[in-house]
This record gives C-alpha cells, sequence and structure tokens, in this order.
C-alpha cells in the first residue's frame, strides 16, 4: 500500500504509519472498515501532496492543538514588476505559418507530406471525399490508406466539401450534406473526426459560413497562393511580411508538380521549407486547426492573478468548447531578479524555460489554478 500511495502521489510514503490486522475472509465489517481507513489515508495524503506541490500558504500544522494554522500571505515580492501575459503565437514565436494543400492530389502524400516530416513540420490536406482513391491518370488522387497514415503522423486531414460543389449555387440542405458527408468519409477512413473546413473554390457567404463554422475550431476564410508562377524571392518577401506584421499566414497550394497552379519547379518550394525551418526560433509552423485553435484560445482566455507569499497563483478560465480547444498556450513572465521558479497545474510541474528575460512554459488552459513559486536572488 506504501509503494502504492508513493506512485500515486510522487512523494516518498515509506515512513506512512500504518497498521495492518489479520481478518478472517467472511469478517465483512472488518473488512469494510478497512477500506474506509484506507481511503481516509488516501484523501489526507492527497491534502498533504497539494499543500506540498502547490505550495499555497505555507500551511502550518500545529502539533499542540490539532488544527491547521495558515499564514497570512505577505506580499515579499516586487508584484508591479511582475508581467505574465500570454503569448500571442505558441513558444513565444514572432509569427505563425499553416501550409495548407486542397484537393487531395496524389503527391500531397508523396512529395508533400515526406517531405514536410523531415523537417518536423505537419500540413493540412483539405480533401473531398468523393475524389479519393480516384483512378484518374491525369490527375491522380491520393488514396484514404494513404490520408489515415498521414492522419496518425500528425498531419491535418480535413474537410473541403464532398465533391468540391460550389456552395453558393446550392440550397442550404444540400450544403449541409456537403460537409455532413465528407465528415462522416473522412472520419470513417482515417479515425478523426475534421474539426476545420476549407470552402471549394473559396466560394463562401454569411450564412455558408455560419453553417460550416458550426461544432469546429475554425474554417479557412483567407489565404495567400502559394504554387503557379511563384518565385523565390516573392516567397521571401511573403516570410519578411508575416514576421513584421506578426501575423499568421495560412498559404494555400494545389499541385506541386502537376494540376492546378503547380510550381513552375518543385525546387521554389522545397527550398522554401528549408529556409523556414531555419528560422523556426522566431516561426511557429503547424496545421490550421492547431494554429487555429491557439489563436481562439489566447483571445479568449482571462486570467485572474492572485499573490502569495511565495508567488503566485494564476487562474485560467475560457468560455470555448473543452472538447474542440485543446492546445496549451504558452505564458510568458518578463523576468524578475529570480534564482528559481517552480511552476503547477493540477499536481504537475510544468517544464519551464528560464531565459535571460524572460520565463516561459506550456499550460492547459482547462486545467485549473496555476501555482508559481518563485525564490528570489538575495539583495
Ligand atoms: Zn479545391
Amino acid at each position: 500500500m506504501k509503494r502504492a500511495l508513493t506512485q500515486a502521489f510522487t512523494k516518498d510514503r515509506k515512513n506512512l504509519v500504518c497498521e495492518f490486522h489479520v481478518t478472517t475472509k467472511n469478517n465483512y465489517l472488518h473488512m469494510k472498515l478497512i477500506r474506509i481507513a484506507l481511503i481516509a489515508v488516501l484523501i489526507f495524503n492527497k491534502q498533504i501532496a497539494f499543500s506540498q506541490q502547490n505550495d499555497v500558504y505555507a500551511d502550518k500544522y500545529n502539533e499542540n492543538s490539532k488544527t491547521v494554522v495558515q499564514k497570512v500571505p505577505e506580499n515579499n515580492l516586487d508584484l508591479e514588476k511582475l508581467n505574465f501575459h500570454i503569448a500571442k503565437f505558441k513558444g513565444d514565436k514572432e509569427c505563425a505559418i499553416s501550409y495548407t494543400f486542397d484537393d487531395g492530389l496524389l503527391e500531397h502524400a508523396t512529395l508533400v507530406a515526406p517531405k514536410m516530416e523531415n523537417l518536423g513540420f505537419r500540413g493540412t490536406f483539405w480533401i473531398n471525399g468523393k475524389t479519393i482513391d480516384n483512378n484518374d491518370s491525369t490527375k491522380p488522387r491520393v488514396t484514404w490508406k494513404q490520408l489515415k497514415k498521414m492522419s496518425r503522423k500528425g498531419h491535418e486531414v480535413s474537410n473541403h466539401g464532398w465533391s468540391h460543389t460550389n456552395l453558393n449555387r446550392i440550397p442550404m440542405a444540400q450544403v449541409k450534406i456537403e460537409i455532413a458527408k465528407n465528415d462522416s468519409a473522412i472520419y470513417v477512413n482515417t479515425g478523426v473526426y475534421p474539426q476545420t473546413f476549407c470552402y471549394p473554390f473559396n466560394a463562401k457567404s454569411d450564412s455558408v459560413i455560419a453553417i460550416a463554422s458550426e461544432n469546429r475550431i475554425d474554417t479557412r476564410t483567407k489565404q495567400i497562393s502559394l504554387g503557379g508562377k511563384i518565385t523565390s524571392e516573392n516567397i521571401d518577401r511573403l516570410v519578411e511580411e508575416m514576421l513584421n506584421n506578426h501575423e499568421w499566414v495560412v498559404t494555400m497550394t494545389h499541385g506541386i508538380s502537376y494540376g492546378y497552379d503547380h510550381f513552375n519547379s518543385e525546387v521554389i518550394f522545397y527550398n522554401h521549407l528549408q529556409k523556414v525551418k531555419n528560422m523556426e526560433d522566431k516561426i511557429w509552423v503547424d496545421t490550421f486547426r492547431k494554429i487555429g485553435a491557439y489563436i481562439k484560445e489566447e483571445k479568449a482566455i482571462t486570467l485572474k492573478i492572485n499573490n502569495t507569499s511565495k508567488g503566485y497563483i494564476v487562474t485560467p478560465s475560457l468560455q470555448l468548447d473543452e472538447n474542440l480547444f485543446k492546445e496549451h498556450l504558452t505564458a510568458v513572465i518578463d523576468s524578475i531578479d529570480i534564482k528559481s521558479v517552480k511552476i503547477f497545474q493540477n499536481y504537475q510541474k510544468l517544464k519551464t524555460i528560464v531565459y535571460p528575460d524572460k520565463i516561459m512554459f506550456d499550460f492547459d488552459p482547462f486545467g485549473g489554478a496555476i501555482n508559481i513559486v518563485i525564490t528570489k536572488n538575495k539583495k
């Protein structure tokens, strides 16, 4: 039992006082009492774990009176100088880019996905269920098997309408079918339900957007075309602007070496990816779903900050659908003169990166209060 408690609370419980008695199998009442006692020990230990890990008020256990004395927190930190905020982009990077590929061309699976994986990047592939596994030799398409593999590797396989029909030209009831049918096909074949949407021909109206946005993180309403006659110089300029404006750029690519609007040379695209890789400390590359979710969470989150004798308690609150918005947010504390910092959320110690000018950590916006325990340098 001591081993189980030690594992459960990641604290050594070797010294826990426990007594065990021999009991007969049919002594039911005795067994029940032991069970109740065990639960009591667990609850008691959980409280200890909470106060030890969170270090909220430096509770002191008074041996004589057997009551818990709570020390009134005294503000020994220079609170005014603490600047806590949520980074606009994950990892406090300067900008973000999602590479999106339309219409499910075969080379998205054979060329694009492996190329991106080699660089540690993941892309978004908007597909039309009706054309998958299509044997048209002039425009070969990706297969469901390939899409499932891509999805497993972390790429986003998402909804571009069942049959690539212009949604502005069909009745609303039909729009719903175009969207729902493709959702089901993608879910059945890849195991992942689409959480975003991309309009065929980029054709949309307010009512189409409203339908497509139901129960979704985001839909593609803005994009920059990446393909066709674009040159390396053009793409370099795009990256420069993205860095200057601190923006999220969503690119739209169809063909790489064939099909609609394909590159003059695929090397242009690959060289660009490599350049972005070299600037990875400044640019967040991720799927449309992930960056879209992060941005909405960052805009919607509210924080309540309380100070304690040892640091702060930051309580996040987010009025978004917890089932859709799962991105962890990056918190940034402009560095104060500290010796060490420990940050906990829900009994877990969070990975904290300390830079000369800032402290950074990722947290779950639905994960409850965050405890920041700071030890300052002695003056
Ligand atoms: Zn399309």
